[in-house]
């Protein structure tokens, strides 16, 4: 590509109804916001499914960190860790089931830095279809064989398995999104362990969607299906959801973490993440363990409500148990024309359009929190009951 092509890609990137605007808005909420105008608008597309951006005790954690700064410095291994990041650390491994964990400084990176760390050119990566654009551009850095296996389908992943030749001396891997990011749909565990154990793979489950939002205890996806999370070698995670603050994790045995925080170069050649922000997901940590159920029964309730809803308005809705709802729409500008209609009403929700999802499988995708009331999802249906008539 030239540089001097730029304008003319952009002018065909817009063409496609592809074309991405970032828009300010104040979070005024953990469920409203205003825009520059003083515009409000009921959000229905955040990950902060808890709420926790705005819950006053993680505020009060968020201060208590920056008392020692409000930066960390440098990267870890040569100033040294802040006692917040240290601190969640335990206590993510703990709530994982896990022996030990790392702290990136998001979950993009935390993909990035396993997948680069672990797997060479040697090694083989069986990688689902749908999954996250950081395991993508993971397994990429990595420089290993790649082979992708379709959606969920254990059947094909076997085989892929069983047809792929490895080296004596290399290691094969399975990474998968825990909740997969754009269709909301839960990853197939119990299958995905078994072929690890059978095909001797190290399994990977990056549970961003999932932390915070399934499983009796909001652990993801080894606590929905109460599996023990010691069969997953490395679970990986976010603090910018559910937990609502900032950061990624990988939790996994001692030997695997401290060989990342050894080998893992995004860990490595990155200032850490101030301790303001690691107190704050500590203490979102803390007010799930300490009432799971308060938070969850929200969530899903709101979930199911906001789903079935939907479908009665005559949607098109991928079925599915969690809080992302995708509604098919099928072609960009009829997802666009949608998202902006909502908008104009003063509801925000996301129209997902190629990259993120295949060409000709453009969606809205609505998300719902645990803060948001049954009244405001009323009103946001409402308004989407309208915008289905105008179209
Ligand atoms: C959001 C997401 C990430 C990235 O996490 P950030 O903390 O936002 O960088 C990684 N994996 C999946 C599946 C995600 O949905």
């Amino acid at each position: 590509m030239k540089i001097t092509e730029i304008d003319n890609i952009l002018a065909e990137i817009e063409a496609k109804y592809e074309y991405r605007k970032i828009t300010d808005y104040k979070m005024v909420s953990s469920t409203t916001c205003i825009d520059r105008d003083g515009l409000e608008y009921g959000v229905l597309c955040s990950n902060n499914y808890l709420g926790f951006t705005h819950a006053l005790e993680v505020h009060d954690g968020n201060l208590d960190g920056i008392l020692y700064g409000t930066g960390s410095g440098s990267s870890r291994l040569i100033s040294g860790s802040s006692f917040e990041l240290s601190d969640f650390e335990k206590e993510i491994a703990g709530f994982k089931g896990a022996e030990d964990a790392i702290v990136f400084n998001t979950g993009y990176m935390a993909n990035l830095g396993v997948l680069y760390a672990l797997a060479g050119k040697d090694d083989v990566i069986f990688s689902d279809s749908l999954n996250h654009a950081s395991i993508i551009d993971g397994c990429r850095i990595s420089r290993a064989k790649v082979v992708v296996y379709d959606h969920s389908n254990m059947a094909d992943l076997e085989n892929k398995l069983m047809s792929t030749e490895v080296g004596n001396d290399s290691q094969r891997f399975i990474v998968s999104d825990g909740v997969f990011s754009m269709d909301g749909d839960i990853a197939k565990l119990p299958e995905l362990v078994a072929l690890k154990e059978k095909y001797n793979a190290c399994l990977i489950i990056d549970d961003a969607h999932a932390l915070g939002v399934i499983g009796e205890h909001g652990g993801g996806t080894a606590d929905y299906y109460e599996i023990d999370p010691k069969r997953i070698d490395i679970q990986i995670g976010t603090m910018s959801k559910a937990l609502g603050a900032e950061g990624g994790f990988a939790a996994s045995t001692h030997s695997i973490v401290e060989y990342l925080r050894n080998r893992s170069r995004p860990f490595i050649f990155s200032t850490a993440l101030p301790p303001g922000v690691a107190r704050a997901a500590y203490t979102s940590l803390q007010l799930l363990k300490e009432d799971p159920k308060f938070y969850l029964s929200r969530l899903w309730s709101n979930a199911r409500y906001m789903r079935r809803n939907l479908i009665e308005l005559g949607l098109t809705v991928i079925d599915g148990e969690t809080p992302i709802i995708p509604i098919v729409m099928g072609d960009s500008a009829k997802a666009l024309e949608f998202a902006e209609k909502c908008r104009d009403r003063g509801v925000l929700v996301y129209a997902i359009r190629p990259p993120a999802v295949p060409e000709g499988t453009s969606r809205i995708r609505v998300t719902v929190t645990a803060a948001h009331s049954k009244a405001e999802l009323d009103s946001y249906l409402a308004d989407i009951k309208e915008v289905i008539k105008e179209l």
